[in-house]
């Protein structure tokens, strides 16, 4: 408390200018949830300006407050515990928007542990159990396409919406707008990428794109008996599609992604093969993500899209000058996850390492001789690829 108390807050304000990157990777601060209240749990992140965060990593097993390690980090933007949907979408995904009209590929990324926001950011606040579908950034996004589309110069060059909703989990996907059909990825001879008979819905308003993201969503947290009920496991990818009307010539694509779960099921202990297998899956095409954006606008660098199948279905997003990417990283507040935020921050920070300046200390959660586990596996993803 001492500490913070000499910091100095500058936090995110809603009229700050908007960052135009071809990638930007932000983090999100959950507030404590009621349970973790009601263990007594202190929240260990501040964010003491838009673009900064420290996590007070405890050091000490009994007293919590004591001997913290303050690990800082800076990112393109912080969004603390009292931003909302709307605000989080203007800065991330919404500049994207543009892009898709201008012959690129836009893609947002969630990224982070189960429980940590994902898909109350991309889908919707929830309100217990229910989910206010209208403020997630799918909805956001969809809403910003159909108002661009009306407009000139858009408005005369005859495009049709589409839109595509689909889980990945293992090496198989299942279309979420065909009640979680089994849909095969198949590649030609040229490494293009096909998920055969997947629906691709032709959309005219904003009314009718809403009602296919409430229908996927549902889809995709029901369905308790299948192989891939928990939704956690799979990523899910909603798509949004332009393409001209009469030669149905691909314009742009909005890809927006409720990635898996990043704690890989930590409990190694009493997972059984399937969950290790899952667990093996998710962390393959997390790596390759990883290495895929940082590879985006990188002449001559190697993007390892052939790697999953995450990264096969989007290799269009990583290649093209006019391809735009943004990740949010979701983190919980609560001390319980502290080494879950610390990984997630980690590979945020590998995403894209920014150059600190001279109002922020380096990341410091990424030193040298840390031998966390992304490292690690950074590593052997490393002698991998070559
Ligand atoms: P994930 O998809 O990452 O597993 P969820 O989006 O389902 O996590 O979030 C878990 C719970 O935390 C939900 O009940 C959600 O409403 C709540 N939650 C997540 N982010 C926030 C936030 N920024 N503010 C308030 N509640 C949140
Ligand atoms: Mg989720």
């Amino acid at each position: 408390n001492e500490f913070k108390s000499t910091l100095e807050f500058h936090p995110l304000k809603d009229n700050d200018a908007v960052i135009e990157n071809q990638i930007t990777v932000c983090v999100r601060k959950r507030p404590l949830n009621n349970r973790e209240k009601n263990r007594s749990e202190v929240d260990v992140v501040t964010v003491p300006s838009k673009n900064q965060i420290i996590i007070h990593e405890p050091k000490h097993k009994v007293d919590l407050t004591k001997y913290l390690d303050n690990q800082h980090f800076r990112f393109d933007y912080v969004f603390d515990e009292t931003c909302t949907n709307e605000t989080v979408y203007k800065f991330t995904a919404q500049p994207l928007v543009k892009t898709i009209f201008e012959g690129g590929m836009a893609t947002c990324f969630a990224y982070g542990q189960t429980g940590a926001g994902k898909t109350h950011t991309m889908g919707g606040e929830f309100k217990g159990k229910q989910q206010n579908f209208k403020n997630g950034i799918y909805a956001l996004v969809a809403t910003d396409v159909f108002t661009f589309l009306n407009l000139p110069p858009h408005r005369d060059k005859n495009l049709v919406v589409s839109a595509s909703f689909f889980e990945i989990y293992g090496k198989l996907a299942y279309d979420l707008l065909a009640k979680k059909q089994r849909l095969k990825v198949l590649e030609d001879g040229k490494q293009v990428v096909q998920v055969v008979g997947l629906t691709e819905r032709t959309v005219n308003k904003v009314d009718d794109i809403m009602d296919l993201i409430k229908k996927g969503s549902l889809e995709r947290t029901s369905g308790q008996t299948s192989a891939n009920s928990n939704s956690s496991r799979s990523h899910a990818v909603f798509q949004i599609i332009l393409r001209k009307a009469d030669s149905k010539h691909l314009e742009g694509k909005f890809s927006l992604i409720d990635l898996a779960g990043n704690e890989r099921g930590a409990d190694n202990s009493k997972s059984n093969k399937q969950t290790r297998q899952e667990g093996a899956d998710i962390n393959k095409s997390l790596l390759a993500l990883k290495e895929c954006i940082r590879a985006l606008g990188k002449k001559g660098k190697h993007c390892p899209f052939r790697e999953s199948i995450l990264t096969k279905i989007l290799r269009d997003s990583f290649i093209g000058e006019k391809s735009r990417t943004c990740m949010i990283a979701l983190i919980s507040s609560s001390v319980g996850s502290v080494d879950h935020t610390l990984n997630t921050l980690r590979y945020a920070d590998r995403v894209k390492e920014l150059v600190a300046n001279d109002f922020c200390e380096p990341n410091s959660g990424e030193s040298e001789e840390s031998q966390n586990e992304n490292d690690v596996l950074s590593l052997e993803y490393d002698l991998l690829e070559n």
